[in-house]
């Protein structure tokens, strides 16, 4: 039986839920304001691959690989989001770049929960793993991510 779940944040106990089945829209709100940044891989890394195996969601593929959000994680079947969609956990989506490794930002939760900086970053000998200035999450947020990709 396939399960609802979302990333929404209850207005009544003001922490995320992941049962969204289970909460009203009406109790709902997204917060307008953050302190964490996504991280993203620009075009200069190498392809060395030593992110990946570092990275506790499973958020970064090999260039042109075909990634899903049951990988790595404890998600499957139907999985709802903010904007009312929902997708299938283990269906196959396009790769994010056909040149250079990437990352998910949808699993990616900055390692928050995890360790104390991303691991991705950490470990990348040419610095390419950078803060996305276009993805702003607060670490509540990346928490409750971190809950939902994990079913904790
Ligand atoms: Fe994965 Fe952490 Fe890098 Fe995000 S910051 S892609 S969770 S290793
Ligand atoms: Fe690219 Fe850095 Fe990852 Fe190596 S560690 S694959 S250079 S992002």
């Amino acid at each position: 039986m396939s399960k609802l779940k979302s990333f929404k944040l209850c207005y009544i106990c003001g922490v995320f839920t992941s049962l969204y089945v289970l909460t009203p829209a009406k109790l709902t709100f997204e917060l307008d304001f953050y302190t964490e940044m996504a991280i993203k891989i620009t075009d200069e890394c190498i392809n060395c691959g030593a992110c990946e195996p570092e990275c506790p969601n499973n958020a970064i593929y090999d260039a042109g690989a075909a990634w899903r959000y049951s990988d790595g994680t404890s998600l499957r079947g139907l999985i709802a989001f903010p904007d009312g969609t929902a997708r299938d956990a283990e269906e196959a989506r396009p790769a994010v770049s056909d040149e250079v490794y990437f990352i998910v930002s949808d699993k990616c939760t900055e390692c928050v929960g995890f360790h104390d900086e991303p691991q991705c970053a950490a470990v990348c000998p040419v610095d390419c793993c950078v803060d996305d200035e276009d993805i702003r999450e607060t670490e509540e947020e990346l928490l409750a991510k971190k809950a939902f990709l994990h079913l904790e």
